[in-house]
């Protein structure tokens, strides 16, 4: 998997440009909107579109 435009977080739903990205999974990343900056509670948009399809 290739290194996203951006990754979306799962507090705010807004998109983050501001992210490190390493062997499929982002290692550091942060929410400029509400602060957050747990990787684990950001998705891909593709992450996104797989959960909102159905
Ligand atoms: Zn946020």
């Amino acid at each position: 998997m290739s290194q996203p435009d951006f990754l979306i977080c799962m507090n705010c739903e807004s998109p983050c440009y501001i992210f490190e990205w390493k062997n499929g999974e982002p290692t550091e990343v942060f929410c400029e909107a509400c602060g957050n900056e747990d990787p684990d509670d950001f998705a891909t948009s593709e992450d996104l579109d797989a959960m909102t399809e159905a």
